[in-house]
């Protein structure tokens, strides 16, 4: 981690930035040399030895046993593993839904589990976007409607969100579709309306439990391609659980959850 460089340092030659003669550019709200940029910044995403227990009659049950990882902006990881392994108890963790019995989250630098019940919620709201398997949408709302309802929860419905909708069922294929009902389109576009909805309020992270998962394999295919490429255009991160290898593949990274630990899935 490149340390941070005092404002003083800083002088501006034209309309460069520069910092004893070297370029620097401004990151995570500190100036940082350029020629220290290769160098890996602090992670984004940082899980760290989370566990998590459900109380039973008995002993309680362990879901997870210490999972750990980092991801920065841009990236994405798949997530495999048996059914009932823990992936949506650890997408709920990192979600901010559930608490973990022990361990911690850390997003953009905060510890979600240290704030309040409504600081939490306005948090998961701003930095977080769900594509769950089942879409989701409101049957009562038109598609357009449906991609606007986070917004509601972040004060309500701007011009700007307006246009960014429109921009993202654009960006889906559903521009000639706005004002359809969920009952009146397909699978596969009701799943695009739900990656539109998860995207429009620019989160830092996005969470998909088999996104993929009631499709038939080339309309999974197509909602995957756009999922990937929103996901890049957007540099958010993504965290995909998926029991398709097609799809784990397709991500940069691939990691199995056995025994309540996650490991890199072996090549
Ligand atoms: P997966 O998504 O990998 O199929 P889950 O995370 O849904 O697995 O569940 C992991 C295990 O935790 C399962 O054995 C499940 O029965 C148990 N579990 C999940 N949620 C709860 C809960 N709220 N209370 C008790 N046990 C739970
Ligand atoms: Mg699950």
């Amino acid at each position: 981690m490149p340390a941070a460089i005092a404002y003083h340092d800083v002088r501006k030659a034209g309309d460069r930035l520069v910092c004893d003669a070297a370029p620097v550019a401004l990151v995570h709200d500190r100036f940082v040399p350029l020629h220290l940029r290769e160098e890996p910044l602090m992670p984004d995403l940082l899980v760290r030895s989370i566990v998590k227990e459900y109380p039973t009659r008995g002993e309680p049950l362990r879901v997870l046993r210490g999972v750990s990882f980092e991801m920065s902006a841009g990236e994405n990881l798949a997530i495999v593993g048996p059914s009932g392994c823990g992936k949506s108890t650890l997408l709920h963790i990192l979600g901010t839904l559930e608490q973990p019995t022990s361990g911690t989250v850390e997003l953009g630098g905060v510890n979600p589990f240290t704030l309040s019940e409504p600081e939490l919620a306005r948090f998961r709201h701003e930095k977080i976007g769900f594509i769950f398997q089942d879409h989701h949408l409101l049957p009562q709302c038109s598609v357009l409607e449906n991609v606007l309802i986070p917004t509601l929860a972040l004060g309500g419905t701007t011009e700007q969100d307006i246009e960014r909708a429109h921009m993202l069922l654009e960006r889906v294929g559903l521009a000639q579709r706005l004002n359809h009902h969920p009952a009146e389109i397909s699978g596969g576009e009701r799943q695009r309306v739900a990656i539109a909805r998860a995207l429009i309020a620019k989160p830092v992270l996005l969470l998909a439990d088999e996104p993929t998962g009631n499709l038939d394999r080339s309309t999974a295919e197509s909602v995957a391609s756009l999922l990937l490429e929103l996901q890049q255009q957007e540099q958010t991160m993504l965290v995909c659980v998926t029991h398709s290898t097609a799809l784990a593949e397709r991500l940069q990274q691939q990691m199995e959850l056995d025994g309540g630990l996650l490991q890199k899935l072996a090549a």
